[in-house]
């Protein structure tokens, strides 16, 4: 299976006339030209670093404007990074959706806790080793990740991948980003988009041809039970015409 990327190289530069400093008073959501200038910048140079593919599971994104663009350490607890490049990478949206429902359960199990035991809420980020202090430089180094982080660690080194898209943890770093965006739970949405692909009309040579293509990227088991569920459903409604 081709990972695509192995780490966004090169960073990202900034657009001309724009800093993350000149930035950070202004919200995310804002229209206002040097933001929506950042975003398109910085989302055209990471579509290119990254191949057109997803940060955590490295499937190809439908297209540029599908993706998310996606903070790496939480911007809602470190305000500091939302226009931090090293900070973005673009993820297709189930895997960012499944990391921000990750971040969430974490905060209210955080926040049950520090009611249950009378103490303050304390915030703690998934991917960082340890909390920053306010107005910390953005950590660069792979120790400073709990994750694997798109910008910094080597994807292979922590993350393998197999045919059917089943991945496995090489590291602890790598583990804990397959259990985070659940990247194994993909493999049956992506065994259901491949049954869908296979029953749109087509003569029986270019359903043929379909079905080896999904070779490349799904196991001959599921393909063999995919292709055989068709042509039974083929071969049914033929005998009812
Ligand atoms: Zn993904």
């Amino acid at each position: 299976m081709s990972l695509g990327f192995e780490l966004i190289s090169p960073t990202p530069d900034y657009p001309e006339g724009v800093t993350a400093a000149s930035l950070i008073t202004i919200a995310w959501t804002s229209k206002a030209r040097a933001v929506v200038t950042f975003k398109r910048h910085v989302w055209d140079a990471l579509y290119e670093a990254q191949v057109g593919r997803c940060c955590f599971c490295r499937r190809t994104m439908m297209d540029k404007t599908g993706a998310h663009l996606e903070h790496f350490v939480d911007k809602s607890q470190y305000s500091s990074f939302t226009f931090e490049v090293r900070n973005l990478a673009l993820s297709c949206p189930t895997c960012n959706l499944r990391k921000n429902g990750r971040f969430a359960a974490l905060v209210g199990k955080l926040k049950r806790e520090a009611k249950r035991s009378g103490k303050a809420f304390v915030p703690r980020c998934p991917v960082l080793t340890t909390e920053l202090v306010p107005g910390a430089p953005f950590p660069t180094k792979g120790s400073d990740f709990r994750w694997v982080n798109p910008h910094v660690d080597t994807y292979s080194m922590h993350i393998g991948l197999s045919k059917g898209w089943v991945f496995h943890g090489k590291t602890k770093k790598g583990l804990r980003t397959i259990r985070g965006t659940r990247l194994n739970e993909i493999v049956e949405l992506e065994k259901r988009a491949m049954a869908s692909r296979l029953t749109s009309p087509s003569s029986f040579l270019s359903f043929a041809v379909g079905a080896i293509a999904e070779l490349n990227t799904n196991t001959a088991k599921d393909v063999g039970y995919a292709v055989g569920k068709e042509i039974a459903r083929r071969l049914a409604l033929k005998a009812g015409a």
